[in-house]
């Protein structure tokens, strides 16, 4: 089983433990007490740290640098977190974590976020970003379905009839959507359904999860003739997409107009509040991990209003602080920067093509590498 750099961690009472770790012990579900001591045993006894410092191990990663970065980011993730050790913030170690995350993303971490600092993304924008997410629906079965006629009529329009039909029919059959509270995500569990949990009801969010979900259809199970995706890495481009149909192609979506798609807005659609809020934690932290909280709660308080909760929030408290210490301003998980370098590269890609309902289509059936 590959060990992929998610951000999912797995909560016990008031522990919590990444689920990285937990995948690398072979152990999927901690969900009873008796797991749970047993997570507890495999660290006593060095179990955990043995496999992560077994160079034969390497082959269960999705890629061979997670092995090293669970190994350093282990006295933060496990000690820390899980252990509630009181172990201090090492800047050595986090400029090593950080480097891995440079090379494997092949970004200077350092330099985008001081970029983006320099030039926060308009006020204009962040409204409209907002704004979009006022389109509620009030069947979560027709507003699927509205998203993906569109994409069947696009598939056809481009000469993808025989993948417009396979869709079709592995959505009918396959194909969950329902609420959830907190967090949206797709997932493709242990059989091979397609899950969509939605914690809202905004067209845009659910449109991005079904991008998701068509994406991976293409990637993982659609056998077809000629069909050959592109083998990038998951982590690094799935986003991008997803984010760029949602925002760009909602009003071309809700008028099932498919000849619409080649006079797509330009302009910056999409703002990512993750970066925003990167550059405010970097501007305004202190030394309290109270502090730092409360300023990523009243940053989204900008996004979500009163649908933010206090687990949501934590959350992405979490997911910022993912790999490293909470006594730190300097260095946080740059996924969430992809969000943002993505979304740039896509809107690029499509703003340079003069076929877009060609490239959407491509994009979608995953012959595209993003
Ligand atoms: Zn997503």
């Amino acid at each position: 089983m590959a060990v992929w750099l998610n951000y999912g961690y797995l909560t016990y009472w008031d522990k919590q433990v990444l689920k990285n770790y937990v995948y690398l012990l072979g152990m999927k579900n901690l969900a009873t007490k008796k797991k749970m001591e047993k997570m507890h045993q495999h660290i006593q006894t060095g179990h955990l740290m043995n496999l992560l410092d077994d160079e034969a191990m390497w082959y269960h990663f999705e890629d061979y640098r997670f092995q090293d970065l669970l190994h350093l980011a282990y006295p933060y993730e496990i000690q820390v977190k899980f252990l509630n050790q009181g172990i201090s913030n090492d800047p050595e170690r986090n400029d090593k974590i950080l480097a891995i995350f440079d090379d494997f993303f092949e970004i200077d971490y350092r330099k985008v976020l001081e970029e983006y600092k320099k030039s926060p993304q308009s006020q204009e924008t962040k409204d409209t970003f907002v704004h979009s997410h006022e389109y509620h629906f009030d069947d979560i079965k027709d507003a699927t379905k509205l998203f993906l006629d569109f994409v069947y009529d696009l598939f056809v329009d481009q000469w993808h009839e025989v993948e417009a039909i396979a869709l079709r029919e592995y959505m009918e059959e396959k194909l969950r959507v329902e609420y959830t509270a907190g967090i949206s995500w797709s997932t493709v569990p242990d059989g091979d359904e397609i899950y969509i949990q939605l914690w809202n009801s905004t067209l845009t969010t659910l449109i991005h999860e079904l991008v998701h979900a068509i994406n991976r259809y293409f990637r993982y199970t659609y056998v077809g003739k000629n069909h050959s995706v592109c083998d990038d890495n998951l982590t690094k481009s799935n986003e991008g997409l997803a984010n760029y149909v949602a925002h760009h192609f909602l009003k071309n979506i809700m008028s099932n107009d498919i000849d619409g798609v080649e006079s797509a807005n330009p302009d910056p659609l999409f703002f990512s509040m993750y970066i925003d809020i990167y550059a405010d934690l970097q501007r305004y932290w202190s030394i309290d991990p109270k502090h730092n909280f409360d300023l990523v709660y009243q940053k989204m308080l900008e996004f979500e209003w009163d649908l933010l909760s206090d687990k949501k929030a934590k959350f992405y408290y979490e997911r910022f602080y993912k790999f490293f210490h909470y006594e730190q301003h300097t260095h946080f998980y740059p996924k969430e920067m992809m969000y943002y370098l993505g979304y740039q590269w896509v809107r690029e890609l499509f703003n340079a093509s003069n076929n877009k309902k060609r490239l959407l289509v491509e994009c979608l059936l995953w012959h595209v590498c993003l």
